[in-house]
């Protein structure tokens, strides 16, 4: 029987290791540090202490498991680092105290796949070292991010420097970080319209790029920012990869990323049904404790299966990956499904606290917002939906039946 879900001992035993630096480690460390929670100190006292624990990570030898050691990483694959990434999800600070934090970490991956020597040892290593932060900037505000054959930042030739003008919104870490990966239409004409985009390494002390504001959101501030782009003059050697393959970078860089999302949120449900079934255990309303009602248990029940779902195909996706399959269909798919698995089950839980759920006093209220984003950015549900919707027609065109595009599997 070749199926086997566990893990090889090598890939659990790094995963228990990071789980126990997570919760012994890093958790207690966390305690009061919540920004949004009116501390005016609070963000200079968890800046502080992500170095700390920085520090307690690579002495540990737990820094960078997404990157080949030749980086400074551990060479984890994706199956090893779904483990890794969320364990690191049930902590606030995890993901960045071993330097995995988006969007740095889809960045390391593109200018490893993409960079040339140079721009490795410029943009990549510091970043490896976690002495940067960098940030990605493809989305504006007037034309819809789920296209981006519609971008219109130009960067225009001239002479062995290009110039690039435009206007780009919700750029995470921009604020901080030393280099910004910007995509911008360099061959307005060219066909297919996926060929018009090129990818550039912008220096954020650029005189021409200026960081409008940081964009209160739903959720707070939190470094997603506006940006313009003012006559940026880079030399020919900024382009990241091929002339018009900003779209193909773009790509390639969002499967990966999209599923170190998946299981960040997968931590982040775990997390809230934890907290959803711990209060019904203890919370006592109409002769007997809330995990006695049926409503209550149906929600459980609910959760447990769209969790048990959203874990088997975000290992299944991450498997794909790894073996170099097309893993296109069940990216997507795992991305939509953990998306609202996610919302619906700290929804839930929210329902299961009631006025608690709703203060300050949980983490739900903070993590129900932030949620919130998951549904649209790194692709809409309803884009996702319309892409899975194609690749079923493909599947039943070419062979009869749809069963290529529900992942392939032998039942
Ligand atoms: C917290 C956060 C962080 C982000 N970080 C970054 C970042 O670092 N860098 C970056 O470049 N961008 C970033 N983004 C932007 C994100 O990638 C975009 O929000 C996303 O691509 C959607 O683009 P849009 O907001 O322009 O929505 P639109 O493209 O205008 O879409 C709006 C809605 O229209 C519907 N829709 C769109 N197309 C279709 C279709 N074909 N069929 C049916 N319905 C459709 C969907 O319901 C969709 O939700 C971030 C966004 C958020 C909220």
């Amino acid at each position: 029987m070749a199926i086997d879900f566990t893990f090889p001992p090598e890939v659990e035993a790094t995963r228990l290791r990071f789980r126990e630096f997570f919760q012994g480690t890093v958790k207690p460390r966390e305690d009061g540090l919540d920004p949004d929670r009116g501390d005016p100190d609070a963000r200079a006292k968890l800046v502080q202490a992500v170095l700390e624990l920085r520090g307690d990570a690579k002495r540990e030898g737990l820094w960078n498991p997404h990157m080949p050691p030749a980086w400074g990483g551990l060479g984890l694959g994706p199956t090893a680092q779904a483990a890794v990434s969320s364990e690191a999800a049930k902590t606030m600070l995890g993901s960045y105290v071993i330097n995995c934090q988006a969007p740095d970490e889809g960045n390391m991956h593109t200018l490893l796949h993409f960079a040339t020597a140079e721009q490795k040892e410029m943009y990549l290593r510091p970043l490896c070292e976690g002495s940067t932060r960098s940030c990605f900037a493809m989305t504006e505000p007037e034309v819809a991010g789920s296209d981006p054959t519609l971008l219109r930042t130009r960067a225009v030739e001239e002479g062995d420097e290009w110039v690039i003008n435009g206007h780009k919104w919700f750029i995470s870490g921009a604020r901080g970080a030393s280099f910004a990966i910007v995509i911008a239409k360099t061959d307005p004409d060219a066909e297919p319209p996926q060929a018009r985009n090129s990818a550039f390494i912008v220096e954020t002390s650029n005189p021409g790029w200026h960081v409008v504001r940081d964009i209160e959101s739903m959720a707070g501030s939190h470094n997603h920012c506006e940006i313009r782009l003012e006559d940026v003059r880079v030399p020919a050697e900024a382009m990241l990869g091929g002339r018009g393959e900003g779209h193909k970078l773009g790509q390639v860089r969002l499967g990966p990323a999209r599923l170190a999302h998946c299981m960040r949120w997968i931590g982040q449900t775990e997390t809230a049904l934890d907290m959803l079934v711990d209060r019904a255990q203890e919370r006592f309303s109409h002769g007997s404790v809330l995990a006695d009602k049926q409503g209550i248990q149906w929600m459980m029940a609910d959760s447990a299966l769209e969790l048990y779902a959203a874990k088997l195909m975000v290992l299944h996706a991450a498997y794909k990956v790894e073996h170099g399959l097309d893993f296109r269909q069940e990216v997507s798919m795992a991305k939509h499904h953990v998306a609202n698995t996610l919302w619906r089950v700290i929804d839930r839980a929210i329902q299961v606290h009631g006025a608690l759920g709703y203060s300050r006093d949980t983490p739900l209220a903070g993590m129900l917002l932030q949620a919130r984003w998951s549904r649209f950015a790194d692709g809409a549900d309803e884009v996702h939906q319309m892409r899975i919707a194609k690749n079923v027609i493909k599947a039943y065109e070419a062979a009869g039946t749809t069963s290529a595009a529900t992942g392939g599997l032998p039942i």
